[in-house]
């Protein structure tokens, strides 16, 4: 919905809003917002509310704290719920200077810029439809997450087995209510594991709606006694959670620009282009759709998650899909991409590398119908398929090599990214697991 500034205060007022929160994203995908009383909104609305950027993690200097809070007025929603009496409201913000302009460090801006290069190629919207998996844990007495699942469902599985059907159920009910189109709710193929799918939106309001999404699945989750986490492997040897990312882009005439009903599978020039883009940049963009050291444990053969650079428009497994639909629901499925991957970053990341593909009019290699994870290296060289790098490490190496990713971030970002992250691989460099002691403290 559209609201105008009069329009935001009415209804505040109408609706009895108590507390309003202005919500934005860290550079590590954590959702941080300030709260401000009813008689602070109009000074927020315009553009006043300052707060120091020095202590959010990978934001700036402390000789350039003062930072200003941007309400995107499209974003206002009551919520519905009224913890202590008080009717709480929220407004999603960007980033700006004290000089008004947009925050280098801000990936919601950032990813606003990039959209104005897509606009400048002469497209008008970018749809994406992230399907984020989770697990849920049960909580011990203390409120902690335990290492226990909460049931031994498995894909599509009823109660018994599924008992956090209730609980999904009330996720559900829960994200309506707050204006999410859900397509889909059910249980994956691991033992407490779960996917609830929304209807896709334009590129920033469907990010938007991730960072809300996983708000809401963690505090219904905790009312059921459970812990939702979007780690993307929790446990070994099961499957591990994934964000696929589906992606379609639109022309100026409204219609869906990687559709053509005389090309190849029905696929357009552009939709090619795209596509290669995507498959040329994927490694080296990993780095930001998987952006944790526990990334590269879910990236691993046998887990249906992909490895390999490939893609096809039948097979499940690689790492682009293209699913059935045509016409205006015809898109990319980018199945690489996990949920501990800050939405705005990896879609910008996603949408410059296909951008990318369109410019330089990349072509893809041919798709791939064989199962990849069976084909040793030669056959594997045979088709130029490579692997998706295998530590954070390696992936922060390929980032460092791929321009168009450090513009699609921006070099503030692109270097506090690499930089913290960096310093996340080294910690966990430098610690003693606990697989290292069982492996060698007997032995040694
Ligand atoms: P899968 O078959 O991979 O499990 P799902 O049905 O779980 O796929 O999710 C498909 C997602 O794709 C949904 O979020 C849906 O809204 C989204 N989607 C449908 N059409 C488009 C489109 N044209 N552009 C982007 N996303 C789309
Ligand atoms: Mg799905
Ligand atoms: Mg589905
Ligand atoms: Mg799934
Ligand atoms: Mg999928």
């Amino acid at each position: 919905a559209t609201f105008t500034k009069e329009e935001i205060l009415r209804l505040a007022h109408e609706e009895g809003v108590n507390f309003i929160r202005l919500m934005f994203t860290d550079l590590f995908g954590v959702l941080k917002n300030v709260e401000i009383p009813l008689s602070q909104l109009e000074k927020a609305l315009n553009n006043q509310m300052m707060f120091d950027g020095s202590s959010i993690e990978g934001f700036t200097r402390i000789q350039e704290s003062d930072m200003y809070l941007y309400p995107d007025y499209s974003t206002w929603l009551v919520f519905p719920w009224n913890p202590g009496e008080a009717k709480i409201a929220r407004l999603i913000c960007d980033v700006h200077n004290v000089d008004g302009e947009p925050f280098a460090g801000d990936p919601r801006s950032n990813l606003r810029r990039v959209i104005k290069e897509m606009n400048d190629l002469g497209f008008t919207r970018f749809n994406l439809g992230p399907e984020a998996e989770f697990f849920l844990f049960k909580l011990d007495e203390n409120g902690m997450p335990t290492r226990e699942l909460n049931d031994h469902g498995g894909y599509f599985d009823f109660a018994p087995l599924d008992l956090a059907e209730n609980c999904r159920r009330d996720i559900v009910i829960e994200l309506e209510k707050l204006g999410f189109e859900i397509e889909a709710s059910h249980h994956e193929v691991a033992p407490g594991q779960h996917e609830i799918d929304f209807k896709y939106d334009d590129v920033l309001a469907a990010c938007d709606k991730i960072q809300t999404f996983k708000l809401v699945v963690k505090s219904i989750a905790r009312k059921h006694g459970l812990y939702a986490t979007f780690m993307p492997k929790p446990i070994a040897g099961i499957n591990g959670s994934g964000m696929h990312c589906n992606v379609s882009l639109f022309n100026e005439d409204g219609t869906n620009a990687f559709y053509d009903p005389s090309g190849d599978l029905q696929l357009s020039e552009t939709a090619y282009h795209f596509l290669a883009g995507i498959l040329t940049h994927v490694r080296n963009f990993t780095a930001v759709s998987n952006p944790t050291v526990n990334s590269y444990k879910r990236l691993t053969p046998g887990y249906e998650a992909p490895v390999y650079v490939a893609w096809s428009p039948s097979n499940r497994s690689p790492l682009v899909r293209v699913p059935a639909s045509r016409g205006m629901g015809t898109r990319l499925e980018v199945r690489s991409v996990d949920p501990s991957a800050n939405p705005y970053l990896a879609l910008a990341a996603i949408l410059s590398a296909g951008l990318d593909g369109i410019k330089n009019k990349l072509t893809p290699p041919a798709s791939v119908e064989e199962n990849i994870f069976e084909m040793n290296q030669e056959e594997l060289d045979a088709h130029g398929i490579t692997a998706l790098p295998g530590t954070l490490f390696d992936a922060l190496t390929l980032l460092e090599q791929d321009e168009v990713i450090k513009a699609a971030l921006g070099s503030h970002i692109f270097e506090k990214f690499v930089e913290a992250k960096h310093q996340e691989y080294d910690e966990y460099r430098l610690a003693v697991h606990d697989w290292e002691l069982k492996r060698y403290m007997s032995l040694l």
